[in-house]
């Protein structure tokens, strides 16, 4: 499942060609995704230009003249930057023609979402699928100890596993769950830990494994840019070299303990039990 690290380089990737550049057409060649593709999408979009591309947790949000297109990847879904001349593909859901360049949005499983909010809505912000997502891992809201603090008021009185609590993406938006997985063990602290037993300390570790984590997959990712523009690559799907996620029975990466999986909410855990005490 594409995470925040991997739609922000599907932004970093899409950006520099779409921004300034004006939709000649809009194709919905199945609009059946997570929520139907707006029938209007093309004669809204049509002779609109990009004016920016942002993101806000996994939403990409492209600014356009009189509104916002906000793309989202679900499961399964990959933008690409390709020659117009190029055929479709097998479940290629919508493609944006931008005269001689296409964005095609791919997606098999169809969870993905591409939906239209115009400027007369109101603000972004109060979008529905937006307005209750949790603070920006990189924004300046979650810089140094304010990051720290954030994490430390939303987790007081919460017995749910700090594991889950990160991954619900209240408090902080984007920690996906090899994130997390990754994120605890880099903080040293036990995934099945009851959230609001975390220390302030142990919140100010954690947020900045958080930041780091995210920026250390960023960076990875950001070495498949060039497969955005006329590749067979999957730029949407990458996988960082990690220290527990995925590592069952290997040695720690620190003190060469076994790697310890359990389940929470029928997701995988990895932690170190030597490194993670509880
Ligand atoms: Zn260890």
């Amino acid at each position: 499942m594409p995470e925040l690290p991997e739609v922000e380089v599907t932004r970093l990737g899409i950006a520099p060609h779409l921004e300034g550049q004006k939709v000649s057409a809009v194709k919905v060649l199945d609009g059946r995704l997570r929520w139907p593709v707006p029938t209007k999408l093309p004669k809204i979009l049509t002779g609109q230009k990009v004016q920016s591309i942002t993101r806000r947790g996994k939403y990409l949000l492209l600014e356009m003249d009189t509104g916002h297109l906000l793309i989202h990847l679900g499961m399964t879904g990959t933008l690409r930057i390709l020659p117009s001349t190029d055929c479709l593909k097998p479940h290629d859901r919508v493609t944006f023609e931008f005269g001689k360049l296409s964005l095609r949005l791919h997606d098999p499983r169809k969870f993905g979402a591409v939906l239209w909010h115009a400027n007369t809505k109101g603000p972004l912000e109060k979008n529905t699928l937006l307005q209750k997502l949790g603070v920006e891992p990189f924004s300046a809201e979650f810089a140094g100890e304010l990051g720290a603090d954030i994490l430390y008021k939303a987790s007081r009185k919460r017995s749910v596993a700090v594991k889950q609590f990160l991954l619900a993406g209240q408090a902080v938006v984007g920690v996906g769950n090899i994130y997390c997985s990754e994120s605890l063990f880099e903080a040293g602290i036990h995934p099945a830990k009851a959230a609001g037993k975390l220390s302030k300390p142990q919140c100010a570790r954690l947020a900045n494994a958080v930041r780091l984590i995210l920026k250390n997959a960023i960076a990875a990712g950001g070495s498949s840019l060039k497969d955005f523009v006329n590749s067979e690559g999957d730029p949407g799907h990458f996988m960082v070299q990690t220290k527990v996620y995925d590592r069952k029975g290997l040695p720690c990466k620190v003190c060469k303990t076994p790697i310890t999986q359990i389940v929470q909410g029928q997701r995988s855990t990895y932690f170190c039990p030597q490194c993670q005490k509880r």
